[in-house]
């Protein structure tokens, strides 16, 4: 697997090198060009008012000194300059709108200074006037917007002056040649010093730019799967739900995988990270791109679906993206199967703000994963009473008498071969002094989400095992736990000294979990089952069939007993399918070298197909109800009496 491994390393060093080529490719030719006229932009514009205060002033002293003819047009064009220098500054570049308009600009700024010095120079024609050609060229070398009117303008200020030059002999030519290639030199170092100034800090603002913009990136994509993640997902969501956005009806839907867990704990994490890149390219070739695909988190993946879609389409494309991703996935060498379940909600039907939509989603896909695992589930009527009754038990078991209101019963588990009980499952049952009698996978649940789980699995095994005080010692009790339990070292040791100060032959004791608990972290559910085994309780795995039903696993848990789901038994009616099932799980715990029980028995018939596929124990209300303690010794008393429940 070597190959897997360097995954997100590889992504970043890659990343890295394409920030800095893309940025120094940027930096280049003609953007670069655009970037420094914006920067000399500021400076440009600001030249123009203390030009056009020179030549408003100018005009005062023309006023007063000037004695040849030439006031009027002197006079006329520097007012004009500054007229022009002024609406410049306030309309033209008021705003960088682009370089050629700023090259437009300089040059006529120039050429308005060159007309002027032309003008003095026809009334003026003194040699010492010509230099001020030269200021001429400081000037255009400063407002210059590109290198072609910078040349441009010193080159024509410097024929200008020569050519004048010339026309009042060889000495004075001699001079302002001299004069004129100092300047040159001169105002064309200015300029590449203040170029190459202001183009190293455009370059470095770009560059830094480029930098910020992929750190933009990074920080809302999802770095292993390259999808947008959560914070990206959020941000779209709540734009879609702003006041101003078109509030068009959209679904959001969660797909969580199912099995995932257990490939990343059997595989290694470099499979589970290749499995995630590729469930997430199947989700986005099925979800086109009008539709976001998003990596929330974990095996977690969300969606917004914001093409007008009506119910039965979108659970028609939510299938299709659940059978998309139950085609096996070729991670390195191996074929790996998984599956997802998928939950919807809409707005504005579900929720009007991102919170409540999210939740309604949340809750869909929580029914999905409890009800109708490998499907998606759209949000209805029935989640909305039920998020609040759910909110109503939590809130009520929170200031519950624990002590008082849970009570546990017992219902038989039989041996058909000894023909006699040989244990009981624990259940619980509890009589809320607000709610009356709530079922019990309905407060476990509650207690589950609201973190009351380890006080209530602590009341229940405290009254159980003090019930198995009274029973005979050859009877077994098995008790339930939890996914919070397992993965809960506090609660397993409390578990363990709650069993060894009850003085209970811990062999006596058995402990169910289910599969989906087994799942939830298979590396501590198994370190948690070690503890319990060690200490000399047996392990028993309920509902199977019910969830991943992957055999591949069942040989690293210290597993002692298989209890089928009770959904198998119903299909017993149904002739061999049913039948098949059973005795396939029959023969793998034979194999295994694992009881197996057969749960949710409730008829003759089924009583007579469990025993022909050949199972030894069975469980279900043909045998007996959850009953009290107060009536299982009876129960025990009449049981050789009711032996014509077997099948001979
Ligand atoms: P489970 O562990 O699968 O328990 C078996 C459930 O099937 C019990 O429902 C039992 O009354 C019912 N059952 C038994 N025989 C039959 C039958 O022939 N037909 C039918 N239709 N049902 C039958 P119950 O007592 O309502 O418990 C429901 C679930 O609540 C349990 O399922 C278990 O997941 C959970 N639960 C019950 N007690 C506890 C507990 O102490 N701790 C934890 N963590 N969960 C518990
Ligand atoms: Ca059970
Ligand atoms: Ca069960």
């Amino acid at each position: 697997m070597a190959e897997l491994v360097p995954t997100t390393e590889r992504q970043v060093d890659a990343a890295d090198i394409l920030i800095e080529e893309e940025a120094l490719r940027r930096a280049d030719a003609l953007l670069l060009e655009e970037e420094m006229a914006k920067a000399i932009h500021p400076i440009i514009a600001r030249a123009m008012t203390p030009l056009a205060t020179y030549f408003g002033g100018i005009i005062i002293v023309y006023y007063f000194l000037e004695t040849t003819g030439g006031f009027l047009v002197m006079s006329v064009l520097s007012a004009m300059t500054a007229a022009i220098l002024l609406l410049a500054e306030h309309r033209w570049l008021a705003d960088y709108r682009s370089i050629r308009q700023l090259e437009a600009a300089s040059a006529i700024v120039g050429l308005l200074i060159y007309a002027n010095i032309l003008a003095f120079l026809h009334f003026h024609p003194e040699p010492v006037r010509l230099s001020y050609f030269i200021l001429a060229m400081m000037c255009v070398v400063t407002v210059g917007a590109t290198l072609r009117v910078v040349i441009g303008g010193a080159l024509l200020s410097l024929c200008t002056m020569l050519w004048l030059a010339y026309g009042l002999g060889p000495d004075i030519l001699a001079q302002y040649a001299m004069l004129g290639i100092a300047c040159i030199f001169v105002a064309f170092g200015m300029v590449l010093l203040m170029r190459n100034a202001i183009g190293r800090a455009v370059k470095a603002r770009i560059l830094a730019d480029a930098l910020r913009g992929k750190a933009l990136e990074q920080a809302y994509k999802d770095a292993l799967t390259s999808l947008p993640n959560r914070r990206r997902f959020f941000t779209e969501l709540e734009a879609l739900l702003e006041p101003g956005a078109a509030s068009e009806p959209f679904f959001m839907g969660i797909i969580d995988l199912d099995g995932f867990k257990p490939v990343n704990d059997l595989y290694g994490h470099a499979v589970g990270d290749e499995l995630l890149i590729q469930v997430g390219e199947r989700l986005q070739s099925i979800f086109a791109e009008e539709h976001m695909v998003a990596r929330l988190g974990g095996d977690e993946f969300s969606l917004l679906i914001t093409r007008p879609i009506d119910d039965q389409a979108l659970q028609a494309l939510g299938r299709e993206a659940i059978e998309a991703l139950k085609r096996p996935f070729r991670v390195g060498d191996r074929d790996v199967t998984i599956s997802g379940s998928g939950g919807f909600a809409q707005f504005p039907r579900n929720g009007r703000t991102a919170g409540e939509i999210y939740e309604r989603a949340d809750h869909a896909l929580y029914s999905a994963k409890s009800h109708r695992r490998g499907d998606i589930v759209i949000f209805d009527d029935r989640h909305e009473a039920d998020i609040g009754n759910m909110g109503r038990v939590e809130q009520a078991l929170r200031i519950a008498d624990l002590n008082r209101e849970l009570s546990v019963v017992f219902q038989p588990q039989i041996d058909v071969i000894a023909r006699r009980t040989v244990g009981f499952e624990a259940l619980a049952r509890w009589e809320s002094c607000r709610l009356g009698k709530v079922a019990p996978d309905v407060f476990i649940a509650a207690a589950e989400r609201s973190g009351l789980i380890e006080m209530v699995t602590e009341t229940l095994l405290r009254k159980t095992l003090c019930a198995m005080a009274d029973l005979p010692s050859d009877i077994r009790v098995a008790f339930n736990l939890s996914a919070c339990d397992l993965v809960s070292e506090r609660s397993i040791s409390h578990i363990c000294s709650l069993v060894r100060q009850s003085g209970i032959e811990p062999g006596r004791l058995e402990f169910e979990i289910t599969e989906t608990a087994m799942m939830t972290d298979f590396e501590r559910a198994r370190e948690a089952l070690a503890t319990l085994s060690a200490m000399g309780c047996r392990i028993a795995l309920d509902d199977f069939g019910s969830g991943y039903s992957s055999f591949g696993y069942i040989h690293r848990f210290p597993l002692n007993k298989i209890k089928t789901d009770r959904g198998f038994v119903s299909q017993l009616d149904d002739g061999a399918i049913g039948h098949n099932i059973i005795r396939a799980m029959v023969d793998l715990c034979r194999n295994l070298n694992l009881d197996c029980l057969v749960e949710g028995v409730e008829t003759l018939a089924q009583m007579e197909a469990a025993q022909a596929s050949g199972a030894r124990y069975v469980q279900g209300y043909y045998f007996g109800r959850p009953m009290p303690m107060a009536e299982v010794l009876d129960y025990l008393a009449v049981e050789a009496t009711k032996s014509e429940r077997f099948v001979s």
